[in-house]
């Protein structure tokens, strides 16, 4: 007979998952609490949604900072290659972009979203939206269905739970699957922010505040030791240091009470210090007799200028040829080295993903299933794997919602 599924949670591992457990056979309902399907999705990738990287296994395992070796088996059963298939057979065009990460051809997430729908609709999955599952029914360790937040029941054969992480509560990601999973005696890891912002120490002026900075690298110094450096894209906050190579560095950090942090930015990394020393000179002579901060406007951006000059030390109206040796020294360590005490992580709430989630140790890599609950099944954020931002995080939801929905129709 076929397999009744039930999926709690209609993201991006709730909607695979329902898709090829439908696919294969199995009558499945998705229980979604809010009004709409997939709500991260639509915010993903500032709306454009990134929702994979066509680089090879190793380079998506090397991505994939935590638990990787977890997703050997469901990333070699659905690759990225089925995954763009499986979406450009229903319609949505794709292309590759720097980095290798892919986008629908249109930038438009709401496009991923609808073309789950179509397939979802084409297996005849049935979709209840308002729904909000308050419980995992057991009996002698085996799932028999839920209980919704008003009473009802709904039996099962099997359960998946993909209800995400914690970060972004808004869409829906609450946390509930971590409480039902911990009520089936699944262990939870400590739950962290990850892929967010950074406190610094030092306040951020006003003017700094919204300007981006690009190609340049940080350092990532903890209790004094070089941990971790990347090139790219920063952006100032008024609470400190964002952007997409901050969002990784924070993949690196925990335990604030124990550990110092520090980000060190290089504004000029394609620079020596010889060369940018000999461009400083260029732009002095080029400047000469005018004062020190128009010395500098060919350099950096306009916003930068005044925060340079005053962490010098160096009068901003000095004639720039009257600018000693000893002070373009210091100008020039701190192009190369703009330091940042880190006070603490933002918090989970605008983190792009959580750290941390369902053990790894208590589901079977090959199948999602719990090794506690015969007929209980995992995927998505909600387990303790984590990729960085680049469409590691949507490939880990699909890829574990194909395994949970295929096997759960067995
Ligand atoms: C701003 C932002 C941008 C991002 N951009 C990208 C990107 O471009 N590329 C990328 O790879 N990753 C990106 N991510 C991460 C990625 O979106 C998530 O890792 C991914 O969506 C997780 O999928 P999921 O299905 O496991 O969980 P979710 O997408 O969080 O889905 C869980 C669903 O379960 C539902 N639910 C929760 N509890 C219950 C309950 N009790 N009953 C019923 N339903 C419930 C929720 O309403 C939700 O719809 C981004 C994240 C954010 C926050």
């Amino acid at each position: 007979m076929d397999k009744k599924v039930v999926v709690i949670g209609g993201g991006a591992a709730g909607m695979m998952a329902g898709y090829f457990a439908a696919k294969e056979g199995a009558s499945v309902t998705i229980l979604e609490k809010n009004k709409m399907l997939g709500r991260k999705i639509r915010i993903s990738g500032k709306g454009r949604c990134n929702l994979t990287n066509a680089s090879d296994l190793e380079t998506i395992i090397n991505n994939i900072y935590r638990n990787g070796n977890f997703m050997y088996s469901s990333l070699y059963s659905f690759t990225n290659d089925n995954l763009i298939d499986l979406f450009e057979s229903f319609g949505l065009k794709l292309k590759t972009e720097r980095g290798n990460r892919v986008f629908p051809v249109s930038d438009k997430s709401i496009d991923v979203v609808k073309t789950m729908e179509k397939m979802l609709d084409s297996k005849n999955v049935r979709v209840k939206t308002s729904s909000t599952v308050k419980n995992i029914i057991l009996e002698d360790e085996k799932v028999k269905g839920v209980v919704l937040s008003n009473g009802t029941k709904m039996m099962a054969d099997r359960v998946i739970v993909t209800t995400g992480g914690k970060s972004y509560p808004l869409t829906g990601s609450t946390g509930d699957g971590y409480i039902m999973a911990k009520k089936c005696g699944h262990s939870i890891t400590d739950l962290y922010p990850a892929l967010v912002g950074l406190e610094t120490r030092e306040p951020i002026s006003e003017e700094l505040v919204g300007l981006n900075l690009r190609n340049i690298s940080i350092n990532l110094y903890k209790n004094g030791k070089k941990i971790y450096e990347d090139f790219g894209e920063l952006e100032y906050r008024d609470y400190g240091i964002d952007g997409p190579i901050i969002k990784s560095a924070s993949c690196y950090m925990d335990n604030f009470q124990k550990n110092n942090y520090k980000i060190v930015l290089d504004l000029k990394p394609a620079l020596t210090y010889e060369k940018l020393d000999a461009r400083i000179l260029r732009d002095f002579e080029k400047y000469s007799n005018k004062p020190f901060e128009k010395s500098l406007k060919d350099l950096l951006p306009k916003k930068m200028i005044d925060y340079i000059v005053y962490k010098t030390g160096i009068d901003r109206k000095k004639p720039v040829h009257q600018v000693s040796k000893e002070e373009r020294h210091i100008l020039l360590g701190l192009i190369k080295g703009v330091e940042y005490d880190i006070k603490r992580l933002r918090p989970i709430e605008e983190a792009i993903v959580t750290e941390g989630g369902i053990s790894v140790k208590e589901v079977n890599p090959s199948t999602m299933e719990s090794k506690l609950v015969e007929g209980l099944y995992f995927a998505g954020e909600i387990l303790d794997i984590n990729g960085f931002t680049g469409g590691y995080n949507l490939q880990i939801a699909f890829s574990t919602g194909y395994l949970a929905g295929i096997n759960s129709a067995q």
